[in-house]
């Protein structure tokens, strides 16, 4: 077969994301099918990076490039294309960026992850030059400007996120005050029976944090007794429904435009 008509029948698959998600499925893909086009989109990043590891980078104890699980050539020898830019609008046959670069397709996946929640609290905007997430490469870019050793941070969220925040801006010597909606921080993965078992990690961890945290940390064994799911439990998971269902529809608004 001629070249360039066997190159016009290649499938054309365009991954939106490139975190583990897009990579793997770009991997996979090329497992798959030696000849198609694949090409990778991100308005983060050059290359896949885990963002996982984010603390080890803030807290320093590994670079931004330790962060990325492949070689950077890789992604050439699989003959995977990666694009960098912000995937503003997508339509039948092609996605459009901020650029203004249009790049066809057969086959689209979006790959985009999450997106924070961004309460509506009352003065919020006001706030917005201190007010940041701990998601992406630019939140910790933020971060790591915002940060000073003996200024003072209040982190809001006590999932493993808000956790691993804390632990980096203790690091970095801030005063930190941690505020949780549940009785206890990382309520997802810590069940009120292994509670006993924890508070002797959790009252170490808090001598890295303000003395308020320490404080808090040994009253918290009153919290044990409540029932596996306090009224205030059950309106943070109605809370993490509605904010679902809002981070939902704010990633389609924002594929739209
Ligand atoms: C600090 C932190 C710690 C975590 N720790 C853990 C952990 O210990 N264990 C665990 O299991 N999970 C952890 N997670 C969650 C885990 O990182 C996510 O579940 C995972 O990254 C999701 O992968 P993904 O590929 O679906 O999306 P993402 O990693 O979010 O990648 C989506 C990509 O799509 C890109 N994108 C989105 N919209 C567009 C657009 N319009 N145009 C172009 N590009 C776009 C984004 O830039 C991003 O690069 C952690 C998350 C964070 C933030």
């Amino acid at each position: 077969m001629p070249s360039s008509l066997y190159s016009d029948l290649r499938m054309r698959y365009v991954i939106i994301g490139n975190g583990v998600a897009g990579a793997t499925a770009a991997m996979t893909l090329r497992k798959r099918d030696e000849t198609a086009s694949i090409t990778m989109i991100s308005g983060e990043s050059d290359y896949f990076f885990s963002r996982t590891a984010l603390m080890y980078a803030y807290m320093d104890r590994m670079t931004l490039r330790d962060l990325e699980p492949f070689e950077r050539n890789v992604w050439d020898k699989q003959a995977i294309r990666r694009v960098r830019g912000w995937v503003r609008d997508i339509n039948a046959g092609g996605v459009t960026l901020e650029s203004g670069e249009s790049i066809p397709y057969d086959r689209l996946l979006l790959a985009t992850g999450a997106q924070p929640n961004r309460p509506s609290w009352e003065g919020v905007d006001h706030a917005s030059s201190g007010f940041v997430h701990f998601v992406s490469l630019q939140d910790l870019d933020q971060c790591e400007r915002l940060t000073q050793p003996a200024g003072k941070a209040i982190v809001v969220g006590g999932g493993l996120i808000g956790v691993e925040l804390v632990e980096c801006l203790a690091h970095h010597g801030m005063d930190v005050t941690f505020l949780i909606l549940e009785p206890w921080y990382w309520p997802v993965a810590m069940a009120t029976e292994s509670m006993p078992f924890m508070m002797p990690l959790l009252c170490v961890a808090a001598r890295y944090g303000s003395a308020e945290a320490k404080r808090d940390a040994w009253t918290m064994p009153s919290a044990m007794s409540s029932p596996p799911m306090s009224k205030s439990a059950s309106a943070g998971t109605g809370m993490r429904q509605e904010a679902r269902a809002r981070r939902r529809s704010a990633r389609f608004d924002r594929m739209r435009r």
